[in-house]
């Protein structure tokens, strides 16, 4: 059957209302459409910014079935937003990425499985449901080895560092018997991700490799392109246009890539949306990432991924907001760097507040520049 596309004037609705969200409805806005953002946080970042701010829960059923009368199309933000809310709007409007991507990548060990199960590399793991799989698993891991919940982590929460049997037995207790996924640790020469845009067709576009430094779990800087081989890249890139193929995905989503020592690469996670290590799209790029999503949710041709000039992204953490706040002036001065506040109130340690684009011609100077900004803020 085709799809006609949906055009401006439409209402396109998103599950989530974080700072994702709040940029997807940007995107959507500034493209003529209307937005209807389901989150049950009243003050959510991409609420203050929609049409409707439908304040309920994921699995309200009033308010998807008020989502899906009102939306052309609805696509997420998150993850772990449950299948079965996207499988109950997709009877009554289109929905995109589908239910069963998002359930593979929304649950560690299914995502992991599923990729080893299609040949992607990963870094050696194994399952553990109870105490007693922890002893196999660790001898198909090695310590140190990370041991990670399956389902609700995100940025290094729900994760422990394990050097021995005895923490490894300690860690898997503080899980409270959620099943988990231990990791060996990776020796890591660096990290990298791809984020690409599919459409209903199978057209798929991907932005230049990303380096990405994080700190405590936490992505940190983003840098374009990435300072590796193009024979990597193109390995990365090539990667993750498989992945989205054969998750027969639709929208845009990130692979986030381990390299390691000996410049193997392997596959940490999918997110099933726009990425952190995307921001950068934002300003550097002649499509950014939101506008893809918008692009690939109404069925429209996806736009040009072309990277218009080096960048580094820094995110903006609450912490800073621990003396008094960020020094915004300093910031602002620089006619090369771009600021994305998120609207968020409360500024919590950990908490991503937003983030800046720093574009260069030259990339050293980019980064020299990131540098010298987040030490000053
Ligand atoms: P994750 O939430 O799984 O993406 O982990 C957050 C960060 O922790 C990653 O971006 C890495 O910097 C680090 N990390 C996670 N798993 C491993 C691993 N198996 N080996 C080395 N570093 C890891």
């Amino acid at each position: 059957m085709i799809k006609l596309p949906i055009l401006p004037g439409a209402i396109l609705g998103i599950l989530g209302g974080g700072q994702l969200g709040r940029m997807f409805t940007i995107a959507a806005r500034t493209m003529g459409y209307k937005v209807m953002v389901l989150d049950p946080d009243p003050q959510s970042p991409a609420g203050q910014m929609a049409d409707v701010h439908l304040q309920a829960g994921y699995d309200d059923h009033g308010a998807l079935k008020k989502m899906a009368e009102a939306c052309a199309a609805v696509t997420t933000e998150f993850e772990n937003v449950p299948a079965e809310s996207l499988i109950e709007l997709s009877r009554n409007c289109r929905v995109s990425p589908g239910a069963e991507a998002v359930a593979i990548v929304q649950d560690r060990s299914r995502e992991k499985t599923w990729l080893r199960d299609n040949g992607f590399p990963t870094a050696p793991f194994a399952l553990v449901g109870s105490e007693g799989e922890l002893e196999a698993a660790a001898q198909v891991t090695g310590f140190p080895a990370i041991l990670k919940v399956s389902r609700f982590g995100y940025d290094g929460k729900g994760q422990c560092r394990v050097g021995s049997m005895a923490e490894l037995k300690t860690a898997f207790a503080e899980m409270e018997g959620n099943p988990c996924v231990l990791e060996g640790f990776v020796s890591l020469e660096c990290e990298v991700s791809v984020v690409l845009g599919r459409g209903d067709d199978g057209e798929c576009r991907a932005w230049p490799v990303g380096e990405n430094r994080h700190e405590n779990g936490i992505l940190d800087v983003s840098i374009v392109p990435a300072r590796i081989s193009g024979a990597l890249a193109q390995q990365a890139l090539d990667m993750a246009v498989q992945v989205a193929g054969k998750l027969g995905y639709v929208g845009v989503m990130a692979v986030e890539y381990f390299v390691d020592k000996m410049g193997g690469l392997m596959i940490n996670e999918i997110a099933p949306r726009p990425h952190n290590s995307g921001h950068y799209t934002l300003d550097a790029c002649v499509t950014d990432q939101f506008e893809q999503q918008v692009r690939a949710l109404a069925g429209l041709p996806l736009g040009d991924t072309r990277l218009l000039s080096p960048a580094v992204m820094v995110n903006i953490l609450g912490d800073r907001w621990k003396n008094g706040g960020p020094n915004w002036g300093a910031l602002l001065a620089h006619p090369n760097i771009k600021l994305h506040l998120y609207g968020k109130e409360a500024a919590r340690p950990a908490r991503k507040m937003g983030h800046f684009n720093v574009l260069d011609a030259d990339l050293g100077e980019a980064l020299r520049l990131a540098e010298q900004m987040r030490e000053q803020l």
